[in-house]
């Protein structure tokens, strides 16, 4: 069985929607388990709909349910007639009804507490996941539709709940698996859970790939799929980089590092269940669909003299030098630096050290006065705004001897503030001033890329 899961886009309206049907309809035989997310911008609307409610804006909350209960029985005139077309306007009216239900009780308490929220954001995926399986019935598909809260156990930690695997596997094997074997399309919903007392839970913003993953997983997919709006992972940003090729295939690890550089396209923990298991997982593009998208396995099997597989970068970094003012005794000089981090919740980047210096790089300066005052106690401390990293990123920079001199040789007139390769030795990433960030990235992109053409199992 196969895992394919749609994200907000790929199910916003009536062509999403039937453009998702083509897609399922080629794969069908492949007994698939679709997981689909709220239709775009709904989970939104729904919270929004929980807070004004909590802040007395009763009639502004209605007008929202309103307008969700319209957009998606416009969903359904546009896809189903007759008997299907009226008992899903009434199947939405009742829900309206219960959310306007929520809406008045929230007003009345004023107070909105986690466990409301998820109540109201569960709506978005029951929601889209029960039209499609109503289209599906419609287009002859045998599809059976699973409220996800029976199977998808989670702790009582309200909108961001852990999963618990045990009883989520046992519970997929009941109440999933026997319909796979069935013949049954299965059709549930991403994001939504709920806990042993029965409780809806959410498991965080974003949360339906890491849904599909862990079904996939604990149902040991051949193949998980996430149907979204790009054409998969890129050897750059496109807006930086005009003839960035897409990624075919790239390990885990790679697509790890890149998602720390802001690589929009999906974030690798959420797949974590899924490559443990060496399940490849799939990016494509459901409004695309015969590109063959990005491939993320645990291990690739790929040609070596491949080395660079992608140029991401970071603008707003703040770098931060600090000298330890007790030259002699340099020990404890680090543990006192990153305590001093740790005390004001700042992640630091990239890290460049030797006995009595080290240099930070940050992006969340927020309580970059108090870091500085509390540093100072014990060094002296420079800070540079207005930079940026960039990072190169590549399973086999591992293996790859002069390294450094490859990754530098296209860009040897720029100043380079600090140079870094990360335990994981797959990324080199290096500090510049901010402003030349886009011409470094063209050219190193120009330059690291100029062979990609004989990879053409790789790039795209
Ligand atoms: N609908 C949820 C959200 O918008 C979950 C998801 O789309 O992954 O956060
Ligand atoms: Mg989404």
């Amino acid at each position: 069985m196969i895992v394919m899961k749609f994200g907000g886009t790929s199910v916003e309206d009536a062509s999403a929607i039937r453009n998702l049907t083509e897609i399922v309809k080629k794969q069908v035989t492949r007994k698939p388990v679709i997981v689909v997310s709220a239709c775009a911008g709904i989970t939104n609307q729904l919270l929004q709909t929980a807070t004004l409610a909590s802040h007395g804006k009763k009639e502004e909350a209605l007008n929202n349910v309103v307008a969700i209960e319209s957009r998606h029985k416009k969903i359904v005139k546009d896809l189903v007639d007759g008997d299907t077309q009226k008992f899903l306007n009434r199947h939405f009216a009742q829900i309206a009804e219960e959310l306007t239900a929520l809406v008045n009780g929230v007003a009345v308490l004023g107070e909105l507490t986690p466990r409301s929220l998820d109540t109201f954001a569960a709506y978005g995926e029951l929601m889209s996941s029960f039209i499609i399986h109503h289209y599906l019935e419609s287009q002859k598909i045998k599809s059976f539709w699973v409220d996800a809260r029976s199977f998808m156990k989670t702790d009582e930690h309200f909108t961001k709940a852990a999963v618990q695997f045990d009883s989520t596997e046992q519970k997929l094997k009941e109440i999933v698996l026997p319909k796979v074997n069935n013949g049954y399309v299965v059709m549930t919903q991403g994001f939504i859970g709920s806990s042993s007392h029965g409780i809806t839970t959410t498991i965080g913003r974003g949360g339906s790939d890491y849904s599909a993953a862990i079904i996939g997983a604990l149902l040991d997919a051949d193949d998980i799929q996430i149907w979204t709006d790009v054409d998969g992972i890129l050897t750059s940003d496109p807006s930086v980089v005009k003839d960035a090729k897409k990624i075919k295939v790239m390990s885990f690890n790679e697509a790890a590092e890149l998602a720390y550089f802001g690589a929009r396209v999906l974030h690798p923990e959420t797949i974590l269940p899924a490559v443990r298991k060496n399940i490849p997982v799939h990016v494509l593009n459901s409004k695309n669909p015969t590109s063959t998208g990005t491939m993320i396995v645990a291990k690739p099997k790929i040609d070596k003299r491949c080395v660079v597989k992608s140029i991401a970068y970071k603008e707003g970094i703040t770098l931060i030098g600090i000298v330890s003012t007790r030259m002699f005794l340099a020990h404890g000089f680090l543990e006192n630096v990153f305590d001093v981090f740790h005390k004001y919740e700042t992640v630091v980047h990239t890290v460049a050290t030797s006995e009595v210096s080290v240099t930070v790089t940050v992006d969340n300066v927020k309580n970059l006065s108090n870091i500085v005052r509390e540093l100072k106690h014990f060094s002296t401390v420079t800070v540079t705004d207005k930079k940026a990293i960039v990072c190169i990123v590549g399973d086999n920079l591992r293996n790859s001897p002069g390294l450094a001199v490859k990754m530098l040789s296209p860009i040897t007139d720029v100043n380079i503030n600090m140079i870094s390769q990360g335990a994981s030795e797959i990324n080199f990433s290096f500090v510049i001033d901010e402003e030349h960030v886009d011409d470094v990235v063209m050219r190193l992109h120009k330059q690291l890329f100029a062979n990609a053409g004989e990879f053409q199992e790789i790039f795209e």
